[in-house]
């Protein structure tokens, strides 16, 4: 099973905008873009609003049966471990196995000896195609990055296998990710832990590091983006190296945990991976549920009505709601709306304020932010609130699909004539 060279991670809650997801790629693919959909859901998101891995699969499988798709795509299990990964193996067919946690734990003394000698001949000055620096490369360097390191590729390692003795070797995807951590991790680092990978025997298609910045759920990027630009690039660059010196797939590419709408890098992104022709996987966290909202303001009356009443058991559960959030949203509270001021507005103030447009004046990114991280409360409000996405379907999907093409896949894959010529070229 091979993941094509572009491919867009397509987040959905609630498991109910399949259809309105797939549409958006399906139009990129009518323009000539070669794009394959991936619908990821982590065990966490499933776990808050009571679904199973099952579910992913069968809105997947119903969208594309729909829509009559034929190209390629996948359900991946996103960041599972070794505890939590059973539930996800039938259903899925790409796996993110998140390592995070083993970061910085220590492999044994001689699994670390025996790295840093097999790994000694990139000592001194490491030069990486398309990097303009050499990277001063020494033991002790090497040695620190196995000890921080090893156990975490071990342990993907483990998880892999588990998974191949279920499926076959072969049947799925495999991606790495080690975004959920404290620290980004350098190119060098990079390229040793992809040394890592293959000596483990992971054939991983996709990797997911940790870049420098905050990447706070449902809004923008927060940093710096010219030193984002040239850390993504050499993370493309070291992906292609260690491609070539380690025999990893040759369709490995990066794989960026967004947290949706990162808007201010997605044009460094395009320029880099035309740059490097290289693939690119982008996931989006589930800013699809927010779309639903919108949609539901839209449309007036009791979707309107709902939308509002989110709002408002949203808000007096600030703390319980941010809480698991903490780290990758930054609300100003002062900014937060009351509830009587939102129970005066009309649908179109409250989808101006939630849709992420920084150019209109209502947007409030403060209020984008609590919504998102309240779909446990839409999740607790049950068959109300699904029954108003099957009523408002039209609307609701409209709003969806939209904002897939226009705001990520535009942007990301549409930008260069790149994913087009390749199509041509190969005569699709
Ligand atoms: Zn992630």
């Amino acid at each position: 099973m091979i993941l094509p060279k572009y491919s867009f991670g397509v987040g959905d809650r609630f498991c109910h905008q399949g259809k309105a997801q797939l549409s958006a790629v399906m139009k990129a693919n009518e323009r000539g873009f070669d794009i394959t959909p991936v619908w990821n859901k982590s065990n966490r998101e499933h776990t808050i609003i009571g679904t199973i891995p099952a579910d992913t699969r069968k809105e997947a499988d119903d969208a594309v049966a729909a829509f009559r798709y034929g190209g390629p795509y996948f359900v991946d299990a996103d960041h599972i471990g070794l505890d939590t990964v059973d539930p996800f193996i039938e259903p899925s067919d790409f796996f993110t196995l998140d390592v995070a946690d083993f970061i910085t734990k220590p492999a044994d003394r001689a699994d670390t000896d025996s790295f840093v000698k097999k790994y000694d001949k990139y000592i001194g000055s490491l030069a990486i195609d398309g990097i303009d620096e050499n990277f001063n490369v020494t033991d002790d360097q090497i040695r620190a990055i196995a000890n921080k390191f090893l156990l975490a590729i071990r342990q993907a390692g483990r998880i892999y296998r588990h998974i191949a003795e279920a499926r076959g070797e072969g049947n799925f995807i495999t991606e790495v990710s080690m975004d959920e951590t404290d620290e980004p991790q350098t190119p060098v680092e990079m390229f040793f832990i992809l040394a890592a990978i293959a000596d483990e025997g992971i054939p991983a298609q996709t990797i997911a590091p940790k870049f420098t910045g905050r990447f706070n759920k449902g809004v923008d990027y927060v940093g710096d983006i010219a030193g984002f630009s040239k850390e993504f690039e050499q993370d493309v660059a070291v992906v292609a190296f260690a491609v070539r010196e380690f025999g990893l797939p040759e369709n490995l590419k990066l794989s960026i945990h967004s947290g949706s709408d990162k808007f201010s890098i997605y044009g460094p992104m395009a320029k880099a991976i035309k740059k490097f022709d290289a693939g690119l996987h982008i996931k989006t966290a589930g800013t699809t549920w927010l779309e639903e909202l919108i949609g539901l303001a839209l449309a007036g009356g009791e979707g309107l009505a709902l939308a509002k009443d989110v709002y408002a058991r949203a808000l007096p559960r600030f703390g319980e709601l941010c809480g698991p959030y903490a780290t990758v949203i930054d609300i100003n509270t002062v900014e937060l709306p009351t509830i009587e001021e939102v129970n005066a507005w009309d649908g179109q103030h409250f989808a101006s304020a939630l849709r992420h447009d920084p150019s209109c004046e209502q947007y409030n990114p403060s209020f984008r932010q609590l919504l998102h991280v309240g779909y446990k409360v839409a999740a607790e409000m049950g068959s109300r609130f699904l029954n108003a996405l099957d009523t408002y379907e039209d609307v609701i999907a409209r709003n969806v699909s939209e904002n897939i093409l226009e705001r990520h896949l535009q942007p990301v894959f549409m930008a260069h004539p790149q994913a087009r010529d390749r199509r041509k070229s190969q005569g699709l």
